[in-house]
């Protein structure tokens, strides 16, 4: 696996805007550091206890993603450096990743994960559950989150229209968040979408940061 290559090639083939996850989940210390020798800085973990035992162990420019299913019980392990949150799926861990940041007096950017794929099993708000949380007076007063944008993850399967249907669907609930309360909000401007099979498709419907693994670092050592 030649993972400078793999990366050149990626970043050859994306827009210039468009921001370039590794999601480096499952691979070692001296994967990552192949690929930051390469000349990537943005890394994507799924667990909180991988990511926080990596961290120190990596150069201190590497901008650390969290990507998957946070238990709010982790949150405090990767709040002193996370760059941003891609996953909040819930009110509940929200509330609890502002008061971590809080406690390290730092202000954490988040991503609102919607649920767009026909699978039972993957994480993320409806559209109606974001706006009861947006509406309620408590979510004013969580200072030290930002909301920066919206993630989701297409259905696995090959149908091709099917995957572009469910990323247009998440750039459309986007706009209409963007429009209805983010509006002057100039750092709502993120739409995480896009993984090693699709992330060309992805881009054609509008994703600003795609998260890509496999396509970099070779296949992941367990079943997907
Ligand atoms: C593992 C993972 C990715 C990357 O998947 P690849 O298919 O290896 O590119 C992207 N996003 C999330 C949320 C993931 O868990």
């Amino acid at each position: 696996m030649d993972i400078l290559e793999n990366i050149k090639k990626i970043k050859n083939s994306i827009p210039e805007n468009v921001k370039l996850i590794a999601v480096s989940k499952f691979k070692s210390v001296e994967d990552i550091q192949a690929a930051y020798d390469a000349g990537q800085r943005c890394f994507g973990e799924n667990k909180a206890q991988e990511m926080s035992a990596k961290y120190p162990q990596l150069p201190q420019d590497i901008e650390w993603h969290f990507i998957g299913h946070l238990q709010t019980n982790k949150v405090k392990y990767i709040v002193p450096f996370v760059t941003l949150i891609h996953s909040v799926d819930n009110y509940n861990l929200l509330k609890i990743i502002n008061k971590e940041a809080i406690k390290n007096n730092r202000i954490i950017d988040c991503l609102l994960q919607f649920h767009i794929a026909e699978e039972e099993t993957k994480f993320g708000f409806n559209f109606q559950e974001v706006e009861e949380m947006l509406k309620d007076e408590q979510f004013k007063t969580l200072q030290n989150i930002r909301i920066c944008g919206v993630m989701g993850m297409a259905t696995f399967t090959d149908d091709q229209p099917e995957i572009r249907k469910e990323f247009s669907s998440l750039k459309s609930m986007f706009y209409k968040l963007k429009i209805k309360y983010f509006a002057e909000k100039s750092y709502f401007k993120e739409l995480s979408m896009g993984m090693s099979d699709d992330y060309l498709l992805a881009i054609e419907e509008g994703s600003t940061m795609i998260r890509v693994g496999s396509a970099i670092f070779g296949a992941r050592n367990y079943q997907k």
